[in-house]
């Protein structure tokens, strides 16, 4: 049976605990969509040397689950799939990295279709992102 608090003042205590549960469902919904995103980025990782193709699905579920729940993916894993092609990035197998240092940033070049991507690793108050 549910009880409902009565009108007045309790009504403001019942929207703050419903805000509240909002909140923490939120919460928990995001940092589940993190791991997932995470531990389908390892298995990609992992699969990429034998099946390729099997690793662009993974990829492709990991990019559904990110904009399903507008969760932004780590920076690691973002730094490490190719904007164009989706690929995993594996340095030495599929990917060269050149580090700029002038710049302070470090340039991955993926081999499949020879798109680049920028990857800060120096900040001016602290260590960078990789
Ligand atoms: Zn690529």
């Amino acid at each position: 049976m549910c009880v409902l608090p009565k009108a007045g003042k309790h009504i403001a205590v019942w929207h703050f605990y419903i805000g509240e549960l909002v909140e923490g469902r939120k919460a928990i919904i995001n940092s589940v969509a993190k791991e997932r995103i995470e531990i389908l980025f390892r298995l990609a990782e992992k699969v990429y040397p034998e099946d390729s193709k099997l690793a662009g699905s993974y990829i492709s579920m990991l990019n559904s689950i990110r904009a399903h729940y507008k969760v932004p993916a780590p920076s690691w894993v973002k730094n490490r799939i190719c904007s164009v092609c989706s690929s995993v990035l594996i340095p030495g197998l599929n990917c060269r990295v050149v580090l700029a240092g002038s710049r302070g940033h470090a340039v991955y070049k993926c081999t499949v279709c020879k798109a680049e991507k920028h990857v800060r690793y120096k900040k001016a108050d602290g260590p960078g992102e990789i």
